[in-house]
């Protein structure tokens, strides 16, 4: 295929999405990063979204819920390259009405070539990393 590369923005856009049984760990994780968080722009799905915004004080731009296309909302704009960050913690334990719409955003972030976190390890990794506070060039599929 061929390749371009696009750059991601020192503030980076980053999604958080939470499946209900995972929303805990998903909003302590925003606490104990709050600060760093703080100086990115966050997209979130619905539920997700309204729980970052009223617990940790954070803005929060919401789409629809998940199971009613917020996750396909998140895909967009990943296609669009408006999003650089992708912290999905889905429910590994638990079976759930949009299956396909999670596979798709995971196939989409995987793609667009963006990091993906969908534990709370792999987004302390991420959100720790020298290369969120820069600028980051990445190679994404070439469309005319
Ligand atoms: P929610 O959606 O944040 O609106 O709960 C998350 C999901 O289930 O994909």
């Amino acid at each position: 295929m061929l390749m371009t590369e696009i750059e991601s923005p020192a503030r980076k856009r980053i999604a958080l999405v939470a499946h209900d049984n995972m929303k805990d760990d998903l909003l302590q994780w925003v606490l104990d990063h709050r600060e760093s968080l703080a100086s990115h722009d966050l997209v979130g799905t619905g539920t997700t979204g309204r729980l970052v915004a009223e617990h940790a004080q954070l803005d929060v731009t919401r789409v629809k819920s998940g199971p009613l296309g917020g996750d396909q909302q998140i895909g967009g704009r990943i296609a669009d390259g408006t999003i650089d960050v992708l912290v999905f913690f889905w429910d590994p334990l638990e079976p759930q009405p949009h299956d396909p719409d999670i596979k798709a955003l995971l196939r989409i972030a995987a793609v667009w070539n963006i990091p993906v976190a969908c534990n709370r390890a792999s987004a302390d990794f991420i959100v720790t990393s020298p290369l969120l506070a820069g600028p980051y060039r990445r190679k994404v599929p070439h469309t005319a």
